[in-house]
Parts: structure tokens; C-alpha cells; sequence
């Protein structure tokens, strides 16, 4: 926009200049913008998150590109910071500060594009593309997306976090398969950048964060998956200690093609759950294998060997993947928090199963231990990518820990306390083997930006400061 907009307070989106501004974006967006009270106001501004309540000064909710360079270059002139949300699925940190009272809360989740290259293997989707798009567009073509565990989490802001797949011991984070990003920095300026244009920029979004613009296109690689089986194998939660001591050691050994998590969860007695899930509390192990259904047995036989109750693992197409991990259908308030282990002794399991397992009070209905290494080594990545003729990847090129633990429990009014007592003892007493970074997408609450970057921090600072020195760009979690 290059009409100048009337000055006005940040912090006060009832002062009339402010209301003008805001209304002179209105009628020059094809979206629209929203200010507390008006009518659709609460819808517009609550996230997927639904614990979490966001206040912004305005919702401006995109409907092309446009929308968000005219939108970002208002909020400059405003004052005001732009927080870019697709779905709200980590809206903790964001709406920590204040709840953003001093932003423009951005949704993208009108823009759901997705156009499949399948010669060069190639999607290119909007900013508020979610994985069930992806999946949808992608599966009729014999493709596979490294999508994560959930069909409506935004494949950018999971991208641009890095992005843990059922194919990441094999294929890695999904940030090192982008090969070109379009994004609207803090000047109001669309870029298109790739490993030879904007690189440094493009280094940083691959795995940094949403800091650094607004993201309105993202192109990544897809894949072929000749083989997989996946599925669940289930036992009563009485039988924790063993199967979660026996997938530990199980894991010690796998193919890269082999990707696993153990969890012990407690679900509410729900109808739409099938009789051996609604109401139980259970242990269970989800697999995801690229391998003939003779090997997949062979791989599998020490787990089975516990004669799990339920077995549901079968040669399945990718698309199916989206169901394995029995994420919520919609939007559900959730609290919860990862947290990344170097490694996984006997003690870090008996740990976990005092604080999850039969015998804990545990208040959370998900407490799960994902296993990682192989391809999300960032050494091993860096190799690939080079081996490959790929470029190099972006600040997370991998995730240099083992495994990943994650625990979650819906919020209901009355058990705020209870669900932080027990995530917080879950990860105080595995604390002894923290690795020594945190993921960005697992991290539900706000984390010193040195957990996730460490050494990188510096780097990722000066590309801030290049590309949006005052501040402009909000996300969940900012740079410094
Ligand atoms: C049920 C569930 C399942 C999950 N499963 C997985 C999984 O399997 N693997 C995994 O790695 N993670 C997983 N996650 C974590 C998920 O990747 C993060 O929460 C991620 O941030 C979600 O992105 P979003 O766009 O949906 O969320 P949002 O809350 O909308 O966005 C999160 C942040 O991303 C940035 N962002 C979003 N859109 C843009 C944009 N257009 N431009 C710039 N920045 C942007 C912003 O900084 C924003 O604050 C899961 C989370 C949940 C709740």
C-alpha cells in the first residue's frame, strides 16, 4: 500500500486513527479485518488451541498474497507487529506476551492451495495449507508428503519448525526438502527465495522459525514410497514398564526405514472411539515401516512377542499415515510440552513410567517417547543432502537427540493444575537425560531461543536484524 496511513497508538484499537487505519486496510484487501466487537470477532481470533486466548489489537484474515504484503506494511506504519497464524496449533508462546495486544493477528487458513508437479515431484502450497490437503492432493498421484502425525496441523508453520514425519528416520525433517519459499518480509516486500537467491534467508526459515517474514508460498520435494506397513500394537496399561523397556531396546537396532514412538494413554470414554480404545487406559506402540510385509514381520517379532491385545499393523498406502497417531478431528484445548533425551537408559524408562505409567496419578492423556536418529541426525542429513546434489539444509538440518518426549492432556475447567503437576513431574524426573537442544514445533511453551539454536543463534540474530530490525514479524518463538 503505498497510500500513508494516519498514525495512531499501538496499544489502543479503540482511538479513532487506529480504527481508520485499520478500516482503510479493509477496503483495500480482498479479506478482511476484524476489531474487538465486531460481529465473528471471537471466531476470528481463536486459535486451535482452544485453552489458549489470543486479544489481539486486529485479526486481518488474508484471502491472496496481497492481503499480506498490504497487511504487513499497515502494521509498520501502525506501530504494530504482524503475528502470521495458519491454524493456531502453537499459539501458546505467541499469545504469551500479552495475548498480542500489540499485533495484528494474521490467519492464512483461507489460503489452502496446493499444485502438484508430479514429473518433478514437487507441491507448491498456500500459507494456510494444512497436511490433509497435501495428502489429499498428492496420494491419487502414487506421492508421499513428509507430513506430520496430524491432518489439520499448517504445513508451514510445521515446515519452517523443522517437521517430524513417519518417514523421518528415513527422509528426515521435512525443512530439508523445501527448494523454494515465497515470503513477505517486515518491508512489505515479496521475495522469492531459494538456495541461490535470498540464501541466508532461506537458510534461516528452513528450520528457524516464522521470525523472519510472512511465508505465502512453500515448494517442497514429495517422495515415492513403494512399501509400508503401520499400525498400533496395544496392551493394557498394566503392561508399561515391559513394553515400554522392550521398544527401547527394540529401537537400539533399526533400519532407518523403521520409524516408532511408544506412548501411554488414557482416553476418555468417547463414542467415536472404537470399544478396545473408549474409556481404557493403554500402552501402545505406533510403527511406521518401509518394508515388505516379510521383513516388517521379521522387524516386528520381538514386540509381538509380548502378545499385544490389539495388532493393527498392515500394508497400507502413505495417505493412511494421517490416521496412525489418533490425533484430535478438530480443534480441542490442549496443554502440553516436549522435550528432546540424548539417550534412553533403563533409568530414563523407569522414569517415565512412575510418572506415566498404572501406578502414577497421571493427569495427561498422552505421554509418549518418539524415537528419532538415523536420517534426523544433522550430521547424517548434511552428508545425504551433499551426497544428493541437494543444498545445504537450512538451520535445523536434523535433530541431534535420540528421542522426543511429549506429553498432553485436554484442558478442562477445574484441571489446570493437575495437568501441569503432572507434565511438569513427567519431564523433571527424564531431565537427567536432556539433550542438549529443544525442537521448536514440540515446545508449547516459551523457551530461550539458545535451546533450539545454540551456536546458530548468532547467525539467525543477524538475518533478523537484516530483514526486520524493528521487530515487525511476531512469531511463537522469536530469535531475541
Ligand atoms: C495435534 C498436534 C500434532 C502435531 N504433530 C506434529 C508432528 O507429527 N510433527 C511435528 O514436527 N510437529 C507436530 N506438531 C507440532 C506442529 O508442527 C507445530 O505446532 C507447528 O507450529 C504448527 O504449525 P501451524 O501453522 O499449524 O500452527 P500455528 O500456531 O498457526 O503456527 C505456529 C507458528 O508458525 C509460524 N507460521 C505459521 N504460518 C506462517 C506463515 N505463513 N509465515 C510465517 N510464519 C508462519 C508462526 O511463527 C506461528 O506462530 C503437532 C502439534 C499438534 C497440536
Amino acid at each position: 500500500m503505498n497510500t500513508p496511513v494516519p498514525s495512531a497508538t499501538a496499544t489502543d484499537p479503540t482511538t479513532l486513527s487506529l480504527r481508520e487505519a485499520l478500516a482503510f486496510l479493509d477496503d483495500r484487501i480482498a479479506g478482511r479485518v476484524l476489531i474487538p466487537g465486531d460481529p465473528g470477532w471471537d471466531e476470528a481470533r481463536s486459535a486451535w488451541n482452544l485453552a489458549i486466548d489470543q486479544r489481539p489489537a486486529a485479526v486481518v484474515i488474508a484471502a491472496d498474497a496481497a492481503d499480506v504484503a498490504r497487511t504487513v506494511r499497515t502494521a509498520k506504519g501502525l506501530g504494530l507487529a504482524v503475528a502470521p497464524q495458519a491454524t493456531g496449533h502453537n499459539a501458546g508462546p505467541l499469545a504469551a506476551r500479552d495475548g498480542l495486544a500489540d499485533a495484528i493477528l494474521l490467519r492464512t487458513h483461507e489460503l489452502r492451495g496446493v499444485e502438484v508437479d508430479a514429473e518433478s515431484r514437487i507441491a507448491r502450497v498456500e500459507a494456510g495449507a494444512q497436511w490433509g490437503d497435501v495428502v489429499a492432493a498428492v496420494a491419487p498421484l502414487g506421492l508421499t508428503a513428509l507430513a506430520g502425525s496430524s491432518h489439520d496441523v499448517g504445513v508451514v508453520g510445521y515446515t519452517l519448525g523443522g517437521g517430524i514425519s513417519w518417514l523421518a528416520r528415513s527422509h528426515g525433517v521435512a525443512a530439508n526438502h523445501v527448494v523454494a519459499i515465497d515470503v513477505v518480509t517486515a518491508d512489505g516486500m515479496a521475495r522469492r527465495v531459494d538456495a541461490e537467491h535470498d540464501a541466508e534467508l532461506f537458510w534461516a526459515l528452513r528450520g528457524g522459525g516464522g521470525d523472519f517474514g510472512v511465508v505465502t508460498a512453500l515448494e517442497f520435494r514429495l517422495f515415492d514410497v513403494p512399501a509400508l506397513s503401520a499400525g498400533m500394537l496395544l496392551w493394557s496399561i498394566e503392561r508399561t514398564a515391559d513394553v515400554m523397556a522392550a521398544w527401547s531396546a527394540w529401537t537400539a537396532d533399526l533400519p532407518a526405514s523403521v520409524t516408532s514412538l511408544v506412548r501411554a494413554l488414557r482416553l476418555p470414554p468417547m463414542p467415536e472411539l472404537p470399544p478396545f480404545l473408549s474409556g481404557r487406559s493403554l500402552v501402545v506402540v505406533e510403527v511406521a515401516m518401509q518394508e515388505d510385509p516379510a521383513r516388517v514381520d521379521e522387524l516386528l517379532a520381538p514386540l509381538r512377542a509380548l502378545a499385544p491385545e490389539v495388532d493393527t499393523v498392515h500394508p497400507q498406502n502413505s495417505d493412511e499415515l494421517l490416521q496412525l497417531h489418533m490425533d484430535p478431528p478438530q480443534p480441542t484445548p490442549g496443554y502440553g510440552d516436549g522435550m528432546l533425551l540424548a539417550e534412553l537408559p533403563p533409568a530414563a524408562i523407569r522414569a517415565f513410567v512412575d510418572e506415566a505409567g498404572p501406578d502414577s496419578s497421571s493427569a495427561l492423556l498422552s505421554a509418549e517417547i518418539r524415537h528419532l536418529g538415523a536420517m534426523m541426525r544433522p550430521g547424517v542429513a548434511r552428508a545425504a543432502a551433499s551426497a544428493q546434489g541437494r543444498p545445504e539444509p537450512g538451520v535445523t538440518a536434523g535433530i541431534d537427540a535420540g528421542y522426543l518426549v511429549f506429553g498432553v492432556g485436554i484442558a478442562m475447567p477445574g484441571n489446570a493444575d493437575a495437568l501441569a503437576e503432572s507434565l511438569g513431574r513427567l519431564l523433571a524426573r527424564v531431565e537427567p537425560w536432556r539433550a542438549g537442544t529443544d525442537y521448536l514445533n514440540f515446545a508449547e511453551h516459551s523457551r530461550l531461543p539458545e535451546r533450539f539454536f545454540g551456536d546458530d543463534l548468532e547467525r539467525l540474530r543477524a538475518v533478523k536484524q537484516a530483514v526486520d530490525p524493528t521487530k515487525v514479524i511476531r512469531s511463537n518463538h522469536p530469535v531475541g
